[in-house]
């Protein structure tokens, strides 16, 4: 199968659904969104890793900044913040307008340092799975960036994370398509999360977002 262009998700959309399903579809479906200070500073220092689109060549290895990609087959688009291309004539692919070729490693970064779940991961997946359709190619592994540690970590793109990725995008087609937002599930994760204010874990049991705000403004309307 593949999907229409206009109907295509955001990619980094798949850190925020495997955080949470309920803050993915207040962001994604219902267009709430809170600044916090980790989503903030995250955002800066993303600003840093890609502005526009640019590339560069170190020796044997392209470095392109901010590259758009896509999957039809999974229905996303987004921008990787890093692409690397290592010049290896025997195993790599041939890049449009360059000598020789290269295999291909994309680079996430990450404000702050290695996590326990797996939003990463994931995202950084996603990317690899976008250029290897894109550029006919396989992607064994990519890297993720971390601030605080300021060091990069490899990351075997396996059966088992590719699987994961298609399953979320598949399951975040099937919420966009019927505009549903899961109801709250209270988790230590709450704690930490931008849409807090919004989502209102410990009032809002049965509500959405929005039922939840038209019921606000009709209560306030009738006084
Ligand atoms: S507050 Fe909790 S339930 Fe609500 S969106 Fe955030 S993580 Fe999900």
């Amino acid at each position: 199968m593949e999907y229409k262009e206009e109907d295509y998700l955001m990619l980094s959309g798949i850190q925020h659904f495997s955080f949470c399903r309920r803050q993915w579809a207040l962001i994604h479906i219902e267009q709430q969104w809170d600044d916090n200070v980790r989503t903030v500073e995250g955002n800066l220092f993303h600003k840093k890793a890609h502005d526009g689109y640019s590339s560069e060549k170190r020796k044997d290895v392209i470095i392109s900044r901010g590259m758009p990609v896509f999957s039809r087959s999974m229905g996303v688009s987004g921008i990787c913040d890093i692409v690397e291309f290592h010049r290896d004539d025997k195993n790599g692919v041939s890049i449009h307008g360059r000598e020789g070729k290269y295999l291909v490693y994309p680079v996430e970064y990450k404000k702050g340092q290695p996590k326990e779940n797996e939003a990463d991961i994931l995202q950084m997946a996603a990317q690899a799975m976008c250029l290897e359709e894109m550029l006919e190619c396989g992607i064994p592994k990519g890297y993720l960036f971390y601030g605080e540690i300021r060091r990069r970590i490899a990351v075997t793109l396996d059966e088992e994370i590719r699987r994961q990725v298609r399953d979320a995008f598949e399951e975040m087609h099937q919420y966009f398509r019927r505009r549903y937002t899961p109801k709250v599930r209270r988790t230590k994760a709450c704690n930490a999360c931008s849409l807090k204010n919004t989502c209102l874990p410990q009032l809002m049991k049965h509500l959405s977002a929005r039922e939840y705000i038209s019921g606000r403004l009709g209560e306030e309307g009738e006084q």
